[in-house]
């Protein structure tokens, strides 16, 4: 009966490590065959030292070395399912999730950044570029709202996701992220939204932006600039009322001067300081003539704003010849 048991055990043993040899090699076929720049996840396999005797597997940081191909091969499969899990994200679109609040940081009188970690130090929020959550609170009457909100980070900020939120004063939800204090939970769900990011889908995105509206445009047009292989042109319009309403004033001018010729930004305010250079008033036909891209299959002008300014826009690209397929609201 012991001999029996103990060759169960060698049975088993050798089913997993044969599983382990099988899927490291599949994984290491896939890796080595899939166009370089292609692979969504972090692992990387090399070959180095003379005649390509010692290999080396990374996965961000950590790496491991070997001469021998089935030690590698080992390593290349724990790893591999290591990165299937990073890439699998930490969103449920059926159910909400609690995030824990770490960092809150105000950036004027009501907008701040809220950083909240994810279940570990390497997991990913998994959130398509484009898309947005829905956020779950408590209004000022103790009553569930939930509101659309998109992160200002990327599948690329690892074991976080921020927040930039404006509060306004009579706002529900708002008034629940004013409440918010490190250590408390945010129940979110998703990912929701149609906008499916592919890189080099147009030729140029004109957006057209009005307060908190940013948020989407930011993290497309940061997702698209990060990308070496993603060639679109930007040019964005971005409305507010006072200066000190433009969120995210200082990344959008990183952007602009770091990628001068794929990235514009023109700022509007309602209510302009002395000495202001950008436009005035609300965004015109001609403010979108002369800094978006004119109407082509190839481009698509994006709009997130409230509600009355992205009716405004729809009349303006209506009536400057953008087809529906042409435009898009978040
Ligand atoms: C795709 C998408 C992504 C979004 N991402 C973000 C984000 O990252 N950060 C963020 O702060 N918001 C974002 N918003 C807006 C957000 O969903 C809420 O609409 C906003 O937080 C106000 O909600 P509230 O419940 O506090 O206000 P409500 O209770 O809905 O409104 C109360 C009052 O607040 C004022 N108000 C509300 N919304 C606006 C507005 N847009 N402009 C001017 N005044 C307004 C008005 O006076 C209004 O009467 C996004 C919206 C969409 C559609």
């Amino acid at each position: 009966m012991e001999v029996l048991q103990s060759h169960r055990a060698e049975m088993i043993s050798i089913a997993v490590a044969l599983v382990a040899i099988l899927g490291g090699s599949a994984y290491y076929y896939y890796l080595t065959k899939k166009p370089k720049g292609s692979h969504g996840g972090r692992l990387a396999w090399v070959q180095q030292g003379q005649m390509g005797m010692t290999s080396r597997v990374t996965l961000g940081d950590a790496e491991f070395k070997a001469k021998d191909k089935g030690v590698m091969l080992h390593s290349i499969c724990i790893f591999s399912i290591i990165d299937v899990c990073h890439n699998i994200g930490c969103l449920d679109p059926e159910n909400f999730k609690e995030f824990k609040l770490v960092k809150r940081t105000e950036l004027s009188h009501n907008v701040a950044k809220f950083r909240f970690s994810l279940p570990t130090p390497t997991s990913v929020l998994g959130l398509p570029i484009g898309q947005h959550m829905s956020c779950r609170g408590k209004d000022n009457l103790g009553d569930d709202v939930i509101k659309p909100y998109t992160p200002t980070t990327l599948d690329s900020d690892i074991g976080f996701f921020e927040l930039v939120i404006k509060m306004y004063p009579q706002g529900r939800m708002s008034h629940h992220f004013r409440e918010m204090r490190e250590g408390d939970y945010l129940a979110v769900k998703g990912p929701k939204g149609r906008f499916k990011y592919q890189p080099n889908q147009v030729r140029a995105f004109g957006m057209l932006a009005g307060g908190t509206g940013i948020t989407p445009m930011f993290q497309v047009t940061s997702a698209i600039l990060e990308n070496p292989n993603d060639k679109t042109i930007i040019h964005l319009i971005y409305a507010n009322v006072t200066d000190e309403d433009i969120l995210l004033k200082e990344e959008l001018d990183n952007l602009a001067s770091s990628f001068p010729n794929r990235f514009s930004v023109y700022y509007v305010l309602n209510q302009p300081p002395e000495g202001w250079n950008g436009g005035v008033g609300f965004v015109t036909k001609e403010m979108i003539q002369t800094f978006c891209p004119a109407p082509a299959p190839d481009i698509q002008i994006l709009r997130c704003g409230p509600p009355p300014m992205n009716k405004a826009m729809a009349a303006n690209l209506d009536n400057l010849g953008y087809a529906p397929q042409m435009q898009f609201q978040f």
